[in-house]
């Protein structure tokens, strides 16, 4: 077994069950790709067994902290196994369930997202990767399914020094599938779609965008960034007589109007808007436009703190806009993704927003992703879905 040795007081963030180690905390050590070591203290104590990147800034991520256990199969059938089991207590409402959420699961750089009967799974670190083969076989025992495709194809592998790639690892199947949430069905493509094919985070902020509607009676609604209209559906589902859906994906969009029809919703309740957000944000303030509820889901604006001055600047500016547009006791859904953007920050930003905007709002809820998105108390970077209610006075 190859150790990894820790410089002085690098132990710390171990001790409190911090499951990454940074290159720059390694005093001496390494191995292959994904390969599992033991991790010491400056003085020769346990502290972690680990997946090693040799590729990457974080240059092993935590299986266990207990030096009995060993990373094996049957380690990972058990992690699997439990992590499937906890989303049977959370209360979710929907047959698509994130079953796998990485560090806060366990399972640093693993996602597993459920569509029914189909798993779809990215292995985004050289440790999950090393393991596949293992893992899909737990996951398939876990769930007792015998589909699971996969997306490993995101930009952030690359930073492990692993190649995108996407397919079928277990069974074969359809790509495009049905979610069932709450009130309504959506209908995704896992080859094509972002992510593992949908955004099952936003799944009750959905619900809740449903019930403001039925209560507030929103008759004009702008959902930005909509995506494949899950916020627009769910706002036709509330009640909503109309609702304006942007997105730069044709796409998207073109998934979005099929889940308007899939729901029964008469296509002229639902307006799709193929363009920039923020430019189409100006030309409706322009036009006199205005909305009794504005959605604003953007994609990560900042992906590390280095950059969250700029993209502070980006969110400023669609909130300001949006605020502006907002009819008085409307309310606006805003939402930021970035990790580089803690939940204080985003407040201030569109508390600036409002102030630029010459408006006042009152917060009435603040939101965050979907149980089975979970964040743990050893891993605070699990927190990157904040959202606000705003309603304008
Ligand atoms: N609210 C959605 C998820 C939004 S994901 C849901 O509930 O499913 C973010 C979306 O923003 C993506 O669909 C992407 O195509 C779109 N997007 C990214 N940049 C954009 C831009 N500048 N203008 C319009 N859409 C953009």
């Amino acid at each position: 077994m190859k150790t990894i040795r820790l410089k002085v007081g690098k132990e710390r963030s171990l001790l409190r069950h911090h499951p990454w180690i940074f290159e720059s905390a390694i005093e001496r050590g390494g191995a292959d790709s994904g390969e599992t070591v033991r991790v010491e203290s400056a003085d020769g104590q346990f502290l972690a067994w680990a997946a090693f990147s040799p590729h990457s800034k974080i240059r092993a991520r935590v299986w266990s902290f207990d030096e009995k256990q060993r990373i094996d199969a049957s380690f990972f059938i058990a992690v699997c196994a439990s992590s499937t089991a906890a989303r049977a207590r959370f209360d979710l409402k929907s047959d698509g369930v994130r079953l796998v959420h990485g560090e806060s699961d366990g399972l640093p750089g693993l996602i597993v997202d459920r569509y029914d009967q189909t798993l779809v799974a990215q292995f985004l670190s050289s440790g999950a990767e090393r393991w596949k083969a293992v893992l899909t076989d737990a996951l398939l025992q876990a769930t007792g399914l015998e589909r699971l495709y996969e997306r490993s194809d995101t930009s952030s592998r690359a930073q492990e020094g692993l190649l995108p790639v996407s397919g079928w690892l277990h069974g074969t199947g359809p790509t495009d599938l049905l979610v069932c949430e709450h009130a309504w069905k959506l209908g995704l493509d896992i080859s094509t779609g972002h992510k593992t094919g949908f955004y099952l985070d936003q799944r009750d902020s959905r619900k809740k965008f449903a019930d403001y509607a039925q209560r507030l009676q929103f008759q004009r609604v702008l959902n930005c960034f909509c995506y494949t209209g899950g916020f627009t559906v769910a706002a036709l589902c509330g009640g909503a007589q109309h609702v304006t859906s942007v997105d730069s994906s044709g796409a998207a969009l073109a998934q979005a109007a099929a889940n308007v029809a899939l729901n029964g919703f008469d296509a002229a309740r639902a307006t799709f808007v193929d363009a920039d957000v923020n430019a189409t944000l100006r030309q409706l303030l322009a036009q006199g436009r205005s909305f009794d509820a504005i959605v604003l889901d953007p994609p990560k604006f900042a992906a590390t703190q280095a950059q969250a001055e700029r993209a502070a600047r980006a969110y400023k500016d669609i909130n300001r806009l949006a605020l502006k547009l907002l009819e008085p006791g409307g309310v606006l859904f805003t939402y930021s993704c970035s990790g580089g953007i803690d939940a204080d920050l985003f407040h201030k930003i569109v508390a600036g927003a409002a102030a630029d905007a010459g408006v006042d709002g009152y917060i009435v809820e603040r939101l965050g992703a979907a149980p089975d998105h979970p964040m743990t108390l050893t891993f605070p970077e699990g927190e990157y879905l904040k959202g606000l209610v705003v309603m304008r006075k």
